[in-house]
């Protein structure tokens, strides 16, 4: 399998080169030179299957011969034990024709779990496989850092440092973070804000001269193995509900596109997808894009689903250039415009996005109408960010008769804020295995905002000062 960038001019790579990249060389992101088709009898082979064995069949064009089957059967095998559901990712019915697709059995209690404990262990293989180190450096707001630091904490080719703004995230958040205490992993508590944090790890990639020739990892969600990996559970919850022989529909908390976009890649690859329905805060890119075709940039808002709060969803990009007829040029075109002034799609892509994407917008108010009035109506507690896909499928779902999986992305105990604030006063209990979180030790340093102290601790921590 190739890999070539969205705006056309990088270099293609296989996949091994992809995993290891982030951005591409002109500023595109990488993707799969064409879909791999699975027919309707591979479809249909993999019901009753454990997780593992489904994400290997579907995964296994993407990553071709860059890992040997067993070695890649049984990296999967290992990634999937770290979930605390057997299922992986359990499909619970609400009502007659509505499911909720629970990707919050992860060890950070959020679906990011789901391609960061896969990213952590491709990375570890491919470094192991050169001789080489990585260092990773991110910086968190709260969600995505945890999910990382989970993903690398069994690595011994990785190093991890995230930065988070110090005193300014929740202590559930925090813990999770600060209570792995494997020696690979630094939680560095940076006096500033996420801006400053975000700003110093820019500086980093821009210039590495600090990490004298080790290599630097990113692990946002432009890496191609994040989106692969996703694409696994619309297939495994399709098939439970009767693919390839009924079309079933999706509804997916947004943000940078990333879930959705694998829903979009499983239908190019066969699966039957009727309908996928964008769910978004008040920080609505996406839905005046698809709904209005207004694609510009607005003012960021600080909602109840933080991790779903972005001005530029990055991964829409992806789809453009598939709705372009992988036009490279046109798209490096667009986007140029896009990041300078209000413009729009191209009439055609735009209405053939339309042919299967629906899309939906809810405030904060509504974020906490619809936790509560879905409690009262099925018993599930969901945290703000299903809520929004929850309400979605209601206002969006096209035909009665076919089945709508929400995507439930995170445990309502992360988001206790919410919960209460719609009425839960005891808020949601963290699961069994977490229930200890709070007792847990911690391990972090504090630093001041500034890039040159930043760098001095990581060189030192890699023993390069
Ligand atoms: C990251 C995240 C999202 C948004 O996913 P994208 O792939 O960025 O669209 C939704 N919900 C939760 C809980 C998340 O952590």
């Amino acid at each position: 399998m190739r890999y070539i960038s969205t705006r056309g001019k990088a270099p293609a790579l296989n996949f091994e080169e992809v995993v290891l990249t982030g951005m591409a060389t002109d500023g595109g992101l990488y993707v799969p030179e064409s879909f791999p088709q699975m027919s309707k009898a591979e479809i249909a082979d993999l019901a009753g299957l454990p997780y593992h064995e489904a994400a290997f069949r579907v995964m296994r064009p993407f990553v071709g011969d860059s890992i040997p089957e067993e070695t890649f059967r049984q990296m999967l095998k290992e990634t999937y034990a770290s979930f605390s559901h057997d299922a992986v990712a359990p499909l619970k019915q609400l009502d007659s024709n509505h499911f909720l697709l629970e990707l919050f059995h992860g060890p950070t209690l959020a679906f990011k779990d789901v391609a960061l404990q896969l990213l952590g262990r491709l990375l570890d293989h491919f470094l192991a496989k050169r001789g080489e180190r990585g260092v990773i450096m991110g910086a968190t707001s709260g969600d995505t850092g945890s999910a990382a630091i989970e993903g690398c904490k069994p690595c011994t080719h990785v190093d991890i440092y995230i930065l988070h703004p110090h005193n300014r995230v929740s202590e559930v958040q925090r813990r999770q973070m600060t209570t792995v205490l494997a020696p690979n992993v630094h939680n560095i508590a940076v006096e500033g804000d996420f801006d400053d944090c975000q700003a110093m790890v820019k500086a980093s990639f821009a210039n590495q001269d600090f990490l004298k020739g080790q290599r630097l990892i990113a692990v946002n969600s432009i890496n191609w193995a994040r989106i692969m990996a996703q694409v696994v559970y619309y297939f495994t919850s399709a098939v439970a509900l009767g693919a390839p022989h009924r079309e079933v529909s999706f509804s997916v908390p947004s943000a940078n596109f990333g879930d959705v976009f694998a829903g979009y890649v499983a239908r190019k690859m066969g699966l039957p997808v009727k309908q996928l329905i964008v769910a978004t805060n008040a920080n609505d890119i996406l839905h005046r894009t698809l709904h209005d075709n207004d694609f510009s940039k607005k003012p960021l808002e600080p909602t109840l689903a933080p991790s779903m709060d972005i001005v530029v969803s990055s991964n829409f990009e992806r789809l453009l250039f598939d709705l372009y007829q992988q036009d490279g040029s046109a798209i490096a075109d667009l986007l140029e415009t896009f990041q300078k002034e209000p413009t729009q799609l191209d009439a055609k892509a735009w209405e053939s996005a339309r042919e299967l994407f629906d899309s939906f917008s809810l405030d904060d108010q509504g974020i906490l109408r619809v936790i509560a009035d879905a409690f009262e109506r099925t018993g599930e507690l969901l945290d703000p960010h299903t809520a929004t896909a929850y309400l979605a499928t209601q206002k969006c779902a096209k035909d009665a008769a076919t089945p709508v999986v929400t995507l439930a992305t995170a445990h309502p105990a992360k988001f206790e804020d919410a919960v209460i604030k719609a009425g839960f006063k005891e808020g949601a209990k963290l699961p069994l295995h977490m229930s200890d979180l709070l007792q847990r030790e911690e391990k972090y340093s504090v630093l001041p905002s500034d890039l040159q102290a930043i760098q001095r601790f990581v060189a030192e921590q890699q023993a390069l000062a």
